[in-house]
C-alpha cells in the first residue's frame, strides 16, 4: 500500500514538473514570435557607446539599416536630408523611422541612381512628407520603381534636379559639394551616382552612392579637396569602388558600409576591407551593427554603435 501511495506521488509530480515546463515553453515561444513581429515594424538602435550626449543635435547622420541597399538621414537643427530610401519592401519601415525623427519637412531628398535598391522607397517618403529639392542624375529607367518614383514626384509638383560637378549648396549651418556624376552619359548605372561631400565646421563626410572605380577617377582629375573624417564607401564595400588612390586620397579617419548581412553579392569585399584594414581605418556597418548613428559638434564625432570587424562576404 504504501509502495503505491508513492508511486501515485511521483506520477502526480512528474505531471506537475511537465505542466509547468510545457507552460514555461509556451510563454518563451510567444515572447520570441512577439520579438520577430516587432522587428519587422520597427528598426532598433543599437545602444548609445562612446557617446558625448553634449553634441547631440549638432548633425547627425543615420545610416539606417534598410537591408543590403542605402538609406541616410542626415540632421542639421531643424534641416533634414535623405540621399536614398532603399528597397521597395523596407519603405514603410523607413517611413515609419523617419516620421519617429519629428521631420516636418526635406531640404534635400538625393535619389542618387535608379537602381531599386536606393529609390525603391522614394515614392513613399515623397508621399509622406513636404520636401523643398529632389535630385536625380539625367538617367532614366523603364522600372515600374522608376515610374512609381517620376509620379510620386509629379504629384507633388516637383521637377527632378540634376545637379552639376561642382556646383554647391547650403544646408542649416553646413554645406555640400556635388562631386559626381561627371560625364552625361554611362554604361554601368552605378558611375551615374550622385556624389556629395558635406562640411559642417572643421568635419566633412563624403557620400559615394554606388560610384565605382571609373567615377571615382573622373573625380580625382577634377582636383576636388577630397580629404574628408568619414566616408560612406561606395556600392556597399564592393570591390569595384574604394580605388586604393581614391582612398590615399580621401583619407578618412573612418568609413560606414551599408551592407545587407550575409547578402548574395559578398559585399562587402575582401579586396575592399584589406584596404582599410592595412589603412587602419575603423569600419562601421549597417550588417553588423544595424542602424548606425554619428554626431558631431564640428569638431568631434562620435558613433552610436561599436567599430565593426574587417570580416568580408563569399
Ligand atoms: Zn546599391
Amino acid at each position: 500500500m504504501k509502495k503505491r501511495t508513492k508511486k501515485n506521488l511521483i506520477k502526480i509530480l512528474g505531471v506537475i514538473v511537465f505542466l509547468i515546463f510545457t507552460a514555461i515553453v509556451s510563454y518563451y515561444l510567444d515572447f520570441a514570435n512577439e520579438e520577430k513581429e516587432q522587428d519587422t515594424n520597427t528598426y532598433k538602435v543599437a545602444e548609445k557607446q562612446n557617446f558625448n550626449l553634449d553634441i547631440e543635435g549638432k548633425l547627425q547622420i543615420h545610416f539606417i539599416d534598410v537591408g543590403q541597399a542605402d538609406a541616410i538621414l542626415i540632421k542639421q537643427d531643424e534641416h533634414y536630408m535623405l540621399i536614398d530610401a532603399g528597397k521597395n519592401d523596407s519603405e514603410e519601415r523607413l517611413v515609419n523611422y523617419l516620421k519617429e525623427q519629428k521631420i516636418t519637412k526635406f531640404d534635400y531628398i538625393i535619389g542618387t541612381h535608379a537602381h531599386e535598391d536606393h529609390i525603391g522607397g522614394m515614392d513613399k517618403v515623397i508621399d509622406s512628407f513636404e520636401v523643398d529639392n529632389i535630385f536625380f542624375p539625367k538617367q532614366t529607367a523603364t522600372t515600374k520603381t522608376f515610374e512609381s518614383f517620376v509620379k510620386s514626384v509629379k504629384s507633388k509638383d516637383k521637377k527632378l534636379y540634376a545637379p552639376n560637378s561642382g556646383e554647391s549648396f547650403n544646408f542649416g549651418d553646413a554645406t555640400f559639394k556635388v562631386l559626381a556624376p561627371n560625364l552625361q552619359k554611362y554604361d554601368e548605372s552605378n558611375n551615374y551616382s550622385i556624389v556629395i561631400k558635406l562640411t559642417y565646421k572643421n568635419k566633412s563626410f563624403l557620400f559615394m552612392g554606388d560610384a565605382e572605380e571609373l567615377s571615382e577617377n573622373e573625380i580625382l582629375k577634377n582636383n576636388y579637396d577630397l580629404k574628408c573624417d568619414v566616408i560612406k564607401l561606395g556600392h556597399h564595400g564592393s570591390r569595384s569602388s574604394t580605388s586604393t588612390k581614391f582612398l590615399n586620397e580621401v583619407m578618412p579617419s573612418a568609413a560606414v558600409i551599408s551592407a545587407g548581412k550575409d547578402n548574395d553579392y559578398g559585399h562587402p569585399h575582401k579586396e575592399t576591407m584589406i584596404k582599410l584594414q592595412r589603412a587602419n581605418i575603423p569600419v562601421y556597418r549597417t550588417d553588423e551593427s544595424g542602424t548606425i548613428i554619428l554626431f558631431s559638434d564640428g569638431d568631434n564625432i562620435s558613433f552610436n554603435v561599436k567599430e565593426g570587424t574587417y570580416n568580408y562576404g563569399r
